[in-house]
């Protein structure tokens, strides 16, 4: 038995002239880990952004549990169990890997402005439990020991582990990743894989953009490609691999 969690019809963005995304009709099962895949450029940042309310979209519907949510803010979305982490990782760098996860539910909105989250913050009981909340975040990622690490120092693969730490800040149900694997050494990709096949035993469905196909192959069914915008395939990790259209002209294999 499945049942969508996030479903768009006709989704679309345009940037002036240019459609990034073009008329995409998605349904992500829940408990799925979906694979989002396809060549550079191809819209799958863009869909991400529009999926999470940081872009608007030109024309389209996106429904979360069956709830309409096309115009909703990110904090909204992030409240109400969607989270994503980014292709490139931008941490406050003078700020410590702790203090990143505790900021993240304003970083989800891609706000760069601290301020009023502090002062909440500086509530007593709120800082005790977000800090409490964020330590175990970051226990559940291996990267408690650098708690206390400035987040520009930490290696790439790192970073994208701290991503994960700030998304589950956030205890969502649905989680974005876009491009995980990507400059990540072995280790830490086997670590995050691990984490994810963990998470999503225990029920969170995923949808990863990824262009290492031996990742895509491994963890990911459905695997959806998408190419100038449009979806041009979904099937299985299976199908996909033995698609030669699909192979030669949209992997590179
Ligand atoms: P992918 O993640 O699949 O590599 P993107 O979604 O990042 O692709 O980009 C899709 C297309 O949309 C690209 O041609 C890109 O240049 C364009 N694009 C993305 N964001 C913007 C933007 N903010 N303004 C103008 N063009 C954009
Ligand atoms: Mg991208």
């Amino acid at each position: 038995m499945t049942e969508p969690i996030l479903q768009t019809r006709g989704l679309s963005r345009d940037f002036g002239p240019f459609r990034a995304v073009d008329d995409l009709s998605l349904t992500i099962q829940k408990g799925s880990i979906t694979g989002l895949i396809g060549p550079n450029g191809a819209g799958k940042s863009t869909c991400f952004n529009l999926l999470t309310g940081m872009l608007a979209p030109t024309a389209g519907q996106i429904m979360l549990n069956g709830q309409d949510v096309t115009r909703q803010r990110p904090d909204q979305l992030f409240s109400a169990g969607l989270g994503r982490t980014f292709q490139i990782p931008r941490p406050f760098s003078r700020m410590s890997v702790l203090e990143n996860v505790m900021l993240a539910p304003l970083n989800q909105t891609g706000e760069r402005i601290v301020g009023p989250f502090l002062r909440r913050a500086r509530v007593h009981d709120e800082e005790a439990r977000i800090r409490a909340r964020a330590l175990e975040v970051l226990d559940f990622v291996t990267l408690a020991p650098l708690a206390d690490h400035p987040a520009g120092q930490i290696s790439g693969g790192q970073m994208k582990l701290l991503e994960l730490a700030r998304v589950l800040m956030g205890d969502p149900e649905l989680i974005l990743l876009d491009e995980p694997a990507a400059g990540v050494n072995p280790t830490l990709t086997g670590i995050l894989i691990g984490k994810i096949e963990e998470l999503n035993r225990q029920g969170k469905t995923f949808v990863i953009i990824e262009h290492d196909m031996d990742f895509v192959m491994q963890h990911c069914d459905p695997v959806i490609a998408l190419a100038e915008g449009r979806k041009v395939f979904e099937g299985t990790a299976a199908q996909a691999q033995a698609d030669p259209v699909l192979l030669d002209a949209y992997l590179g294999a």
